[in-house]
């Protein structure tokens, strides 16, 4: 399962990310995924509550943000979401596009929390 691996990379990113704080901790994660990277939300969100269980990153949450396919046309150069795999470019009718975003998979965001919170 490779949800499984790409969860584990999540938590390492986050702890990385996380080290830059001190006194904090992560709270939450925001994944963009795109509809190309054939990654399994669900499998996903299953396997990072197995891995962060009882562990220090117990409370933190996953938003998974999934984007959509997108295509450039070449001839009007109109960049428009590809739904139901209908290349056709919206703006002039023609059928000569290439795919210009929806394989990532990144890291968005990480919120994290101060444990004392200085005073203002
Ligand atoms: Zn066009």
């Amino acid at each position: 399962m490779h949800e499984m691996g790409i969860a584990n990379s999540v938590i390492e990113a986050v702890r990385t990310e996380a080290a830059r704080y001190p006194g904090s901790s992560p709270r939450k994660v925001g994944l963009r995924i795109g509809e190309l990277a054939a990654v399994d939300p669900e499998s996903l969100r299953f396997c990072f509550e197995a891995l962060t269980k009882e562990t220090d990153l117990e409370s933190l949450e996953l938003e998974i943000e999934i984007r959509p396919r997108r295509h450039r046309c070449r001839d009007c150069h109109t960049d428009f979401n590809v739904k139901d795999y209908d290349f056709t470019c919206p703006q002039c009718g023609k059928l000569n596009s290439e795919c210009i975003s929806g394989d990532e998979l990144e890291m968005a965001y990480l919120e994290v929390e101060e444990h004392e919170p200085s005073p203002a």
